[in-house]
């Protein structure tokens, strides 16, 4: 099966963090800073990084080039598994410097001020940079709490593009109070916000897919959607952002993990690893061979992406 229209690409990327970065774990740890002084509690908690190796194989069966988006504490606890990714000849990108997000949605408050969170982006690039051996240009806001205050500091720090904002009927993870004015297609969002701007500037968005049934638009990029809702709605939604223009797919390696998710601290969202494992690997699968014919990293397409 191959999605259409096929002049539009599907940019597939990897986020590279573990199971107590997510909000499900990350907002009990009672430091907004770093998770590792709590984890020091749990032996051996990693369940993403042993499937490093099986994503890496999922892509190189379909001799498929993808970006990978670490979490720099983690690619720093794990320098040997970021390498990894780099020989296979993916590209490198930048998903924060812990993942807690720096914008809280429910209060349309930042959780840092501007300056703070330049500083820590430039520190996690950074960290990725000496780790991988080259540039980092790409970045996506862990949990996607994203702002335009985010995007400007971004583009200072040399960031080329962002792949963050997802227009939905379900979450508004933004500092817009609506996303009607957020475009679909990647473009060049204006200084200050998400919405589109009239000039050109030095950072692309690559917005998130949805599959619109009626009036209701579902978030249909990966992550929880896929393990959640399986890959006919992943790949429906695909199909239907193809024909706005080039769109993304994502997952995480601790997605397909097999072993049960160990939970310590408090624990808020009960059904959020009810689907993972085999099951999840599987759907990975059919939508990589759903897409296999037009797959690229960020890095092969942000300087000649079309906007139109
Ligand atoms: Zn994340």
């Amino acid at each position: 099966m191959t999605l259409s229209p096929p002049e539009n690409p599907v940019v597939v990327s990897v986020d590279v963090e573990d199971w107590y970065h997510g909000p499900t774990a990350a907002a009990c740890f009672g430091t907004r800073h770093d998770v590792a002084p709590a984890l020091a509690s749990v032996p051996q908690p990693e369940r993403g990084l042993p499937y490093l190796e099986a994503v890496l194989g999922l892509l190189a069966e379909r001799q498929m080039r993808a970006t990978f988006f670490w979490v720099a504490e983690y690619a720093r606890r794990f320098p040997d598994a970021l390498r990894r990714c780099v020989a296979a000849g993916h590209e490198i990108a930048c998903h924060g410097l812990t993942h807690f997000p720096k914008f809280n949605p429910a209060t349309k408050q930042p959780n840092f001020t501007p300056a703070e969170f330049k500083a820590r982006s430039g520190d996690a690039r950074k960290i990725l940079e000496d780790l991988a051996g080259r540039r980092v240009i790409g970045y996506r806001a862990p949990n996607a709490y994203i702002a335009g205050w985010m995007l400007d500091a971004l583009e200072e720090l040399g960031f080329a593009y962002d792949s963050s904002v997802s227009v939905n009927s379900l979450y508004n993870k933004t500092d817009e109070p609506q996303l009607t004015g957020v475009d679909t297609r990647p473009y060049f969002p204006a200084r200050g916000t998400l919405r589109r701007g009239a000039e050109r500037r030095g950072l692309i968005e690559f917005p998130w897919p949805y599959f619109q049934l009626g009036g209701l638009k579902i978030q249909s990029a990966g992550g929880p959607y896929l393990r959640f809702f399986g890959s006919s709605l992943v790949l429906a939604g695909l199909r239907q952002s193809l024909r706005r223009g080039p769109t993304i797919f994502y997952f995480h390696p601790v997605d397909i993990c097999r072993e049960p998710i160990p939970l310590p601290f408090s624990w808020k969202r009960p059904m959020m690893w009810w689907f993972k494992g085999d099951l999840v690997r599987h759907r990975i699968a059919r939508v990589l061979d759903g897409i296999r014919r037009q797959t690229v990293a960020f890095d092969d397409i942000v300087g000649s992406v079309k906007i139109l």
